[in-house]
């Protein structure tokens, strides 16, 4: 249920953006997600793939990026990226983080026919 409520976002979002651009079809969505979106890309292709049936988005791919964790270290300081499998504190090696992104879910552009 989670990724068909996205899904349906995502399709309106960029039904929106391709009319506001003209185009004839929607070839690929392009989609930045945190790590800890908890969107699974593979699923939103499956729900989009029913739903764009009959839109200009039939038939349109997604491709999704990962975005870097960013955190700020409890003990030193630091602002840093990192990835979710090596959770430390890359000047420190501190473990004692504080979580600024990773729940970013957004569309980030569309290939289209014009
Ligand atoms: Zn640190």
């Amino acid at each position: 249920m989670h990724e068909l409520a996205i899904t349906q976002s995502i399709l309106t979002i960029s039904l929106r953006a391709a009319e506001e651009q003209h185009a004839r079809r929607i070839r690929a969505i392009r989609l930045k997600l945190g790590a800890f979106s908890g969107v699974v890309p593979e699923c939103v292709q499956l729900y989009l793939d029913v739903l764009a049936k009959g839109t200009i988005a039939e038939g349109a791919k997604i491709e999704a990026e990962r975005l870097p964790l960013r955190v700020r270290c409890n003990d030193c300081g630091q602002v840093s990226e990192i990835d979710r499998r090596h959770i430390a504190c890359p000047a420190c090696g501190s473990v004692n983080l504080h979580r600024l992104s990773g729940r970013e879910f957004l569309v980030d552009s569309l290939e289209v026919d014009t």
